[in-house]
């Protein structure tokens, strides 16, 4: 054994807990200042052969690294389950949304022909699109593995090398999508793991080697890292939180809307930022409300849904629900100490549903980010959209009604950027590109799709004259 691994194996060990359980799966040693350091130097050094690469060289790691995923797409899943609690489906399902965004880095060479165009008599100006450098991303825990991929592959595919600093809270999923990822045949040090939290996001940040540093995660922490980041002079792009409203007008269909919003704001446990957080029930919509309430009673906890991901996440969300009934709210639907047979020491709430919530109190404005609901009653459309644009936030909002006009004025009148029409969790799906406004997301530009590639990316633009020699036999 040498000197380091001696080191390393007498450093304090971070668990990994299962939510489910409360049991410990893993151990992880967070990186030093150091090792930060060293894994930079090394992606650094790897950026010399690998930005060399032609485009069309290097997507092909990620034709394999995509079908690399499908085929172990069921023990992926359940690595991701057993470190973040969702259910299995909905870890699947967030592996193959992630796999677009692999398919979507795979098709550079066709999106990034790059532009041409005689610009002058005998002058012409061509533009190249190139790589940054050495790069960063820092992810949260509540998808392991798509969120790395919002960023990993156009990244990479890009030309730059990484550093990936995943959530300390799931960093299980994140050591096998790299272990994939060098299956695929990436070059070993083009992408590099660090483990830990603010200590190693801050030397990420600080490092002067890093040329672009991507973070999704709370606003406090995305403020947080945008203005460091930026009074460095970096290109930093740092989505947050969200407080997502749903409008439902009297007219909606009563089945459909009652199953989609009580599965946006139940999936995942509440905890994504698209989940359904309000709903704006304009006049009379009392048939549709109950029916969501019959709606969420049938999801079974433990089965079809998992969770939160952690005993203070769970005391965070119970005592929202404690505040917001002291603030004047109905609980239509308490998941309040909530039990899973065999599964005692796990991080359980059932869904929640509170009725008559004000405006102003917290559960109507803060991020609970989990399987909460809040119900606002209001008169008028005018009314419901005031207080969907009075959030400081802006990722996603939706509506529900049969009317195209009424869904059109509040697809264009929300001050959100991901709208549903009729859908609970808004997601555009590649190569529409994803990301919010407002508190939600700091910096420039959407984290996938064309902002994915601006972001990861810089333009040379070349302006030539070219003549042809005279009095040279050899040319004509
Ligand atoms: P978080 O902000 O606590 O942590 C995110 C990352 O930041 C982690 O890797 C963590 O180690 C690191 N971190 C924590 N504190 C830090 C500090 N003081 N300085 C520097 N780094 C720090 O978020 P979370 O609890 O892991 O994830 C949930 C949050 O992420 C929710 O608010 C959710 O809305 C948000 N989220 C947003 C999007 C989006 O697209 N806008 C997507 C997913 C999740």
């Amino acid at each position: 054994m040498n000197l380091n691994s001696a080191v390393k194996q007498n450093r304090e060990k971070h668990p990994v807990i299962n939510p489910a359980t409360g049991e410990v799966i893993g151990q992880i040693t967070w990186s030093t200042p150091e090792e930060v350091n060293q894994a930079v130097e090394k992606a650094s050094k790897a950026f010399e052969t690998w930005s060399r690469l032609t485009l069309k060289q290097r997507v092909q790691v990620f034709f394999r690294f995509k079908t690399i995923l499908e085929d172990n797409l069921d023990e992926l899943s359940r690595l991701c389950t057993s470190e973040n609690g969702k259910t299995v489906g909905e870890s699947k399902a967030g592996i193959e949304k992630g796999i677009e965004v692999i398919e979507y880095a795979a098709s550079l060479p066709q999106i990034l022909a790059g532009g041409y165009q005689e610009v002058s008599s005998g002058v012409s100006c061509r533009m190249i699109t190139e790589p940054l450098g050495v790069v960063a991303g820092v992810t949260p825990f509540n998808f392991p593995v798509m969120v790395p991929l919002w960023m990993i592959p156009l990244a990479l595919a890009c030309g730059n090398t990484m550093v990936h600093k995943p959530s300390e809270q799931v960093p299980l999923s994140a050591i096998r999508l790299r272990e994939h990822l060098i299956e695929a045949g990436l070059p070993e040090d083009a992408f590099q793991l660090v483990h830990g939290a603010r200590e190693v996001v801050e030397c990420l940040i600080d490092h002067p080697k890093i040329e672009a540093f991507a973070f999704v995660g709370s606003t406090k922490v995305a403020r947080i890292v945008y203005e460091r980041g930026t009074r460095l002079g970096k290109r930093i792009l740092a989505l947050g939180g969200a407080k997502n409203y749903l409008v439902l007008l009297p007219d909606a269909d009563p089945d459909l809307s009652a199953d989609n919003i009580s599965t946006s704001f139940c999936g995942c446990t509440g905890q994504r930022c698209m989940a359904a957080a309000v709903l704006l029930a304009v006049g009379d919509t009392q048939e549709i409300i109950d029916k969501v309430v019959e709606s969420t009673k049938k999801i079974a906890l433990g089965k079809d849904m998992g969770p939160v991901i952690s005993r203070q996440a769970l005391e965070r969300i119970t005592g929202h629900i404690d505040q917001a009934e002291k603030d004047g709210a109905k609980v239509l639907l308490d998941g309040r100490n909530a039990t899973v047979p065999g599964k005692e020491g796990g991080f359980w709430i059932g869904p929640t549903i509170l009725d008559n919530v004000s405006p102003d109190i917290p559960a109507a404005q803060e991020e609970i980010f989990g399987p909460v609901l809040s119900i606002i009653r209001v008169s008028n459309l005018a009314e419901a959209l005031e207080i969907e644009r009075k959030s400081p936030y802006g990722n996603a909002a939706a509506v529900y009604t049969r009317n195209g006009g009424l869904a059109k004025k509040c697809a264009e009148s929300f001050s959100a950027s991901m709208i549903g029409i009729k859908i609970g969790v808004p997601v555009p799906r590649e190569p529409f590109s994803f990301g919010g406004r407002g508190q939600s997301r700091f910096g420039c530009g959407d984290i996938t799709g064309e902002g994915g590639i601006q972001f990861w990316t810089q333009t040379r633009k070349i302006t030539e004259r070219w003549g042809l020699p005279e009095g040279e036999e050899w040319v004509f």
